[in-house]
């Protein structure tokens, strides 16, 4: 049985005050669905959420991290600094930090793997842009990212890997991709995974679909076989649109 999973990434949004508010909100959401939560704010409010939530089912996740331990690396963000604060789930190569933050392959893989070194669990984001849509080479994009970033782990890693699969023409834009497009598109990773690490990896390792998921569209894309659960963006910043989300299994 593969974990269904709902992750809020807040990107930079929320104060402190916002932060305290929208979990305040959280917490009075009632959860019907068995799929683990997952929230994201900003690094500044990582460890007051992680303190308010210590007893709660909402796990506190990083947006992004760096690969080093420590040292000269002004403005940045270690695993063993996030793991000190309770956050032992850390999202990376979202497609904003592949973009404007110019991470590449090479960097994720530094990256994966001192997150996986620090005993943490990585959500690994990556997808297509339209063109690449367009000219029919989406699945091709995909699994280069995959290969590129991951595919040097041994198996036994991967029970603390969770994939998402993130169409960049989808995230923000109010446009998702139809739910037969992710279904394509997960199942095609999970072959993926399969030709490369055999079944048993591949049945286990959840995939979320991310990009513009609402309320309204969550139920039919969650009802897809393989598409175990969502990176939710903007709807994650409203606490009855995102269990809303999060019951939608
Ligand atoms: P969105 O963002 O739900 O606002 O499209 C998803 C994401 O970037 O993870």
């Amino acid at each position: 049985m593969r974990a269904q999973i709902v992750a809020g990434n807040w990107k930079m949004n929320n104060d402190l005050a916002q932060t305290e508010t929208l979990i305040a909100n959280l917490k009075k959401q009632e959860q019907t669905s068995n799929a683990e939560v997952m929230i994201a704010p900003t690094f500044t409010n990582l460890h007051k959420a992680s303190e308010v939530l210590s007893e709660d089912n909402i796990e506190v996740i990083a947006q992004n991290m760096h690969f080093a331990s420590n040292g000269a690396y002004t403005g940045e963000i270690s695993a063993s600094m996030l793991k000190s604060i309770g956050v032992n789930t850390v999202i990376l190569g979202h497609s904003e930090r592949r973009a404007y933050f110019n991470e590449t392959d090479e960097l994720l893989v530094q990256k994966v793997d001192a997150a996986l070194k620090n005993g943490m669990r990585v959500i690994f984001c990556f997808g297509e842009e339209l063109n690449d849509r367009k000219s029919g080479n989406h699945e091709g994009v995909v699994e280069g990212q995959i290969k590129n970033a991951l595919f040097h782990l041994e198996a036994d890693v991967y029970k603390n890997i969770v994939l998402a699969y993130e169409p960049v023409w989808a995230i923000g834009t109010g446009e998702t991709a139809s739910p037969e497009q992710a279904q394509d598109m997960h199942k095609f990773i999970r072959k993926t995974l399969a030709d490369n690490y055999g079944d048993s990896v591949a049945d286990t390792v959840s995939i979320l679909y991310g990009g513009s998921v609402k309320p309204t569209n969550a139920k039919e894309i969650f009802s897809k076989p393989d598409v175990d659960g969502g990176l939710i963006g903007g709807a994650a910043l409203n606490a009855e649109d995102f269990f809303a989300i999060v019951n939608a299994f």
